[in-house]
């Protein structure tokens, strides 16, 4: 039976670095009603890995999540450079849109432009947001004009052209649709991530099937299997066959499903289709691999690391 999940929206962030991911992800933790009053927000949400700051680009692919009313967005986060190529294509495999997020005054950089032309080619919806509108030299509207451009250079498809574009600033915690307007909040940008990114839909009845797009590991429940929901639905405890990259199948009982809410990790009973979920339980498994039905283990077909297909200059 086919369903579409109207309370679930999957999105990726594309940015370059230090256009104000972090900030604004923050800020839009800040606002979902995620955090109880007496709660602090953790430091920084994105970028808590030592190596990733080092070297400025995002190694790891992260999950967040926010709610809106009642639509939890859940928002992953994208290498930014194509050396992780294998890793976008996993990562874009599992929403339905991508922000693209650029400065106000720096305008798109070339870090961008991998990711974006794979999110364009996999025919995901792009949301534009011209971020850090506050800054006094922002200069948004020849910035959305190179936006434009790029979109064009990349064989970009008329519906994709026709972008919506969404002006922030993450440090003031405001979003608007027109630079004339007055804001007080992120509501617009939520807004227009519930109208533009597609719910996510597909068979809800069908044999299970979940493709591992990242791995985790906790002290206390250990190997950690995080990815979407590409079939059917699953339930804590139950017996899962993992379909192994040579072809073998091996057959766990998972422990708990967790869904993500703000940066935390929470059980719950059920995870179906179109969910972002982390399982723990199974103790072999690696990215790419499908979490699947006991008697009906079918892998999900998976684009191994590819080569650039755009050059960087
Ligand atoms: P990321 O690398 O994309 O995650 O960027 P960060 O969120 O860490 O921000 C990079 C820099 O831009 C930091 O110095 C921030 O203080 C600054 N910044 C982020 N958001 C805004 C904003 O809305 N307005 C202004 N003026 N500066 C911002």
């Amino acid at each position: 039976m086919r369903a579409v999940r109207e309370d679930v929206r999957n999105v990726a962030i594309i940015a370059h670095v230090d256009h104000g991911k972090t900030t604004l992800v923050d800020a839009m933790l800040k606002q979902s009603g995620i955090f109880r009053w007496n709660e602090k927000v953790e430091e920084r949400i994105l970028d808590f890995n030592d190596l990733e700051r080092e070297r400025g680009i995002t190694i790891l692919a992260k999950n967040t999540a926010v709610r809106y009313k009642n639509v939890k967005i859940n928002i992953v986060d994208t290498p930014g450079h194509a050396d992780f190529s294998g890793e976008v294509e996993r990562v874009l495999k599992m929403v339905d849109g991508v922000l693209l997020l650029v400065d106000s005054f720096e305008g798109p950089m070339p870090q961008t432009r991998f990711v974006l032309s794979k999110a364009l080619e996999l025919d995901l919806k792009p949301i534009v947001v011209i971020s850090k509108i506050d800054r006094p030299d922002a200069r948004p509207n020849e910035v959305i004009d190179e936006v434009f451009d790029l979109f064009i250079e990349l064989g970009a498809n008329d519906d994709q052209i026709d972008f919506p574009v969404v002006y922030t600033s993450g440090k003031g915690g405001i979003a608007k649709l027109d630079l004339k307007e007055e804001s007080r909040d992120l509501r617009p940008l939520f807004e227009t991530i519930i109208k533009y990114i597609p719910a996510p839909s597909g068979d809800i009845e069908g044999p299970f099937q979940l493709i591992v797009t990242t791995l985790d590991y906790d002290d206390y429940i250990g190997r950690i299997a995080i990815g979407k929901v590409v079939r059917g639905r699953i339930k804590a405890g139950e017996e899962v066959a993992i379909c192994k990259k040579g072809g073998s199948i091996q057959k766990f009982n998972i422990n708990n499903i967790y869904q993500f809410e703000g940066l935390r990790r929470v059980p719950v009973e059920e995870a179906k289709l179109g969910d972002i979920v982390a399982v723990s339980g199974i103790r072999d498994i690696e990215i790419g691999e499908t979490i699947a039905d006991k008697d009906n283990p079918e892998p999900v077909d998976f684009v191994e690391i590819e080569e650039p297909t755009v050059s960087m200059t």
